[in-house]
């Protein structure tokens, strides 16, 4: 039994984040500047995407790609309903209406689904790549070929993920990144806008910038002019230097960062393949997962506990874990049917009853992962019902009952 509690997650802050932290604060440059712009560039090399913005959230980054793209009262942009709520809380700020769509069993948008529900009002869609892994991005780009649809992806779980060999980022219009807390790198708050479109990434910048048409970085420097304009009224989602800070030292510590991750579940693959009831996570063909998430699925009837009851199992024994995501549909601010697909949500209904993810991060020590391995293995085999041997004879009292 573990005399400390095992977090699911935790951030992996190391002596030179904190020391170029540091050099923000005594440099007197502590909002958006020279580091700002050093992160952008090496977030653009290590991605292979031709423009990239650092604001403060993934979920400023949503916003603006659909605020660039003018999506407004009126619109209807489709979203997985087993994601996050910013996925869908930025729709509602610009006045637009999500539509929220079912996933597959790897808690995937269904593409499907999504199909059926495009309408005249479609004007974007959200996939979201689930856990650390690419949703199918050749069939997101299909629906949406030639019909005027935007693709804004939340790879929010997804830096480093592939898709076809190629990078999460590296193609599109709009691609929404978190370096919040609990990702797989971190700024502490924090995210970028990818982009290929060069027009999308001006419109984007000077959003993130209450719409000025030169940035307060060029405007405060000795180079600089004390003239600028507001194109229109844009917002306050600029990233600062002391998050990019966090940044530049995370972001060259990612690809060690993605192979442990791997490597955990990996070892977490092989050791509860056998167990009853219990359904792993899967890496589809061609696409590299980054395990964001560990989840699993717990199936109540052949595991023998229900999936509450299985955290609690684990809690008892100091370990974390945690359940990702309550589907939009079922938050009160989503309950509205005018936000559903027609379909339903079969599928999302069914993972919601048994998802947990399991603890999974770079930092974990090889025993912290023998910990839970056996925690998990103990928890199943206790809760197995006793044996029955169908070899055995028939017990009288069956054979009486069948007569
Ligand atoms: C974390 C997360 C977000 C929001 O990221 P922030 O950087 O915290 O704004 C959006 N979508 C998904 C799927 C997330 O997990």
């Amino acid at each position: 039994m573990r005399s400390q509690f095992l977090p699911y997650c935790l951030p992996m802050i190391g002596e030179e984040e904190i020391a170029e932290v540091v050099d923000s604060l005594r440099s007197g440059w502590v909002t958006t500047g020279p580091k700002t712009r050093r992160f952008e560039q090496q977030f653009a090399a290590y991605t292979g995407c031709r423009h990239a913005i650092a604001v403060n959230s993934c979920t400023a980054a949503l916003h603006l790609s659909l605020a660039a793209l003018g999506i407004g009262p009126g619109d209807e942009v489709i979203v997985p309903t087993l994601t996050f709520c910013a996925t869908a809380n930025v729709v509602r700020h610009l006045g637009a209406d999500p539509v929220l769509i079912d996933v597959d069993e790897d808690g995937l948008l269904d593409i499907n689904q999504a199909e059926r529900n495009i309408s005249p009002r479609t004007k974007a869609i959200i996939p979201v790549h689930f856990a650390g892994q690419s949703c199918p991005l050749d069939e997101v780009r299909r629906i949406t070929a030639g019909n005027g649809i935007a693709v804004v992806e939340d790879a929010a779980h997804a830096v480093g993920a592939t898709f076809q060999g190629e990078m999460i980022g590296a193609t599109g219009r709009a691609i929404a990144f978190s370096f919040y807390a609990t990702k797989n790198m971190t700024t502490g708050e924090g995210g970028m806008i990818a982009t290929d479109d060069d027009q999308f990434a001006d419109a984007c910048r000077r959003l993130s910038l209450h719409g000025m048409s030169r940035d307060a970085w060029k405007r405060y420097s000795e180079t600089g002019s004390w003239y600028y304009e507001v194109i229109e009224p844009g917002y306050k989602d600029n990233m600062t230097d002391i998050q990019a800070s966090l940044g530049i030292h995370q972001l060259q510590r990612l690809p060690g960062f993605i192979e442990r991750r791997r490597q955990l579940a990996a070892r977490y693959n092989e050791a509860f393949a056998d167990l009853p009831g219990i359904t792993l996570p899967r890496e589809l063909p061609g696409r590299r997962h980054v395990y964001h998430l560990y989840p699993i699925r717990v199936n109540a009837k052949t595991a023998g506990l229900s999936r509450g009851s299985f955290i609690e199992e684990l809690r008892r024994r100091n370990l974390g874990s945690s359940v990702h995501f309550i589907p939009l549909h079922r938050h009160p601010a989503y309950r509205d049917a005018r936000q559903h697909c027609r379909g339903g949500f079969r599928v999302a209904d069914a993972l919601y009853e048994e998802i947990m993810s399991l603890p999974l991060y770079p930092g974990m020590t090889d025993e912290d992962v023998q910990d839970v391995i056996a925690a998990v293995r103990e928890i199943v085999s206790e809760h197995q019902p006793p044996r029955v041997y169908s070899c055995q004879p028939a017990m009288p009292s069956q054979l009486s009952n069948t007569l």
